[in-house]
């Protein structure tokens, strides 16, 4: 059993392109990718030292030239497949504040070729039911975030509710009063994309909330029903989460206090949390996953391990001065492997 949990989980790295701003600072360039080998190498730029030059190794690794179309053919299509095929799955953007994780999860509606994977999955999930006249779906959304370890719907107005976690014999955790949102083709996902967009905008202003560091979850969910030659119904549901996560950068040496140090410690917490549970799923011999430990990992339980299929893109960028958070973003990765 154990081999078969360690190739539910994926990890691909993410290097993106020299912002301008660091073309003008004339920042080194510390990282070299070999996308064919899935090998990524980092140089350390701190000139007293003699360190060799790190080589990591991952199922995917990505260049700054990489193609938004390319990293959803080779880590979203396949769970997207699954998930209409009535199985789980995630897929995890993670990475320190400004790496890419948001241009890897949504991109950017033009140029077309920098649509992100959110926007690519609702296309491959609408193509499937047009490939299927014979089934029925019924396809559901629903888009929250963790804050601070608290639930907000981002569906709903009164975003400053907090939500409750309940658990259920037969399903679970699962978020009481989440709205959920019945869909039915590209246009209604995306408007209930921007819903929650515009919703969790207006929280960051109104409640002075930083996005970057609140994970967000959007889910959809896709029922099946399809009747065999003899009759007999085939019912099926699979669930995807789509999952930018809180910057993973270490929030200690900025010095915050109060609410912020709160903050902190409650994304370092879960980010952690996120970590042990897939580690301990990859490791397949651990016989406790602490899903408990934090909401996000409570939240995914049942899209995570098992039957379920996860992929987690890691980000990072190539400037010399990110060195101790792409390393630690990197070690992050390795653990998932
Ligand atoms: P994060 O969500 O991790 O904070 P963003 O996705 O907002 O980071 O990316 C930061 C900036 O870098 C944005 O302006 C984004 O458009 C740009 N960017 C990130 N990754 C890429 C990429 N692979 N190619 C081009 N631009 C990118
Ligand atoms: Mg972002």
């Amino acid at each position: 059993m154990a081999s078969k949990k360690v190739e539910s989980v994926k990890v691909a790295v993410r290097c993106r392109p020299m912002s301008e701003k660091e073309i003008v600072d004339g920042r080194a360039c510390i990282v070299q990718v070999d996308a064919k080998r899935g090998e990524l190498i980092v140089a350390n730029p701190k000139p007293d030292t003699s360190e060799p030059p790190r080589q990591f190794t991952y199922d995917n690794t990505y260049g700054q030239d990489s193609a938004q179309e390319q990293i959803y053919c080779d880590t979203a299509y396949p769970i997207v497949q699954s998930v209409l095929e009535g199985y789980n799955g995630t897929i995890f953007a993670y990475g320190q504040t400004g790496t890419g994780k948001t241009f890897t999860m949504e991109g950017k509606e033009e140029p077309q070729e920098n649509r992100g994977i959110i926007p690519r999955a609702f296309e491959q999930i609408f193509y499937g039911v047009d490939q299927h006249p014979q089934t029925q779906f019924l396809i559901r959304a629903s888009f929250l975030e963790i804050y601070n370890e608290d639930v907000h719907d981002l569906l709903s107005k009164s975003s400053k509710n907090k939500l409750d976690i309940k658990e259920s014999p037969d399903s679970g955790f699962y978020v009481k009063d989440l709205t959920t949102c019945v869909v039915k083709g590209i246009e209604d996902m995306k408007a209930v994309m921007d819903l929650g967009k515009g919703n969790r905008h207006v929280g960051e202003t109104l409640m002075n909330r930083d996005s970057s560091r609140s994970h967000s979850i959007f889910t959809i969910t896709i029922e099946s029903s399809e009747s065999d030659n003899t009759g007999i119904n085939h019912y099926k549901v699979g669930k995807l989460n789509l999952v930018d996560l809180a910057g993973s950068e270490r929030q200690s040496k900025t010095g915050s206090t109060g609410d912020r140090l709160k903050e902190a410690t409650n994304i370092n917490k879960s980010l952690l949390t996120l970590g042990n549970v897939i580690s301990a799923l990859v490791d397949g011999a651990s016989t406790h996953i602490p899903y408990r430990d934090s909401k996000l990992t409570k939240l995914l339980q049942d899209s995570l391990g098992g039957n379920t299929k996860t992929v987690m893109i890691a980000n990072i960028g190539p400037a010399d001065w990110n060195y101790d958070e792409t390393l630690s973003t990197l070690r992050y990765a390795n653990r998932a492997k």
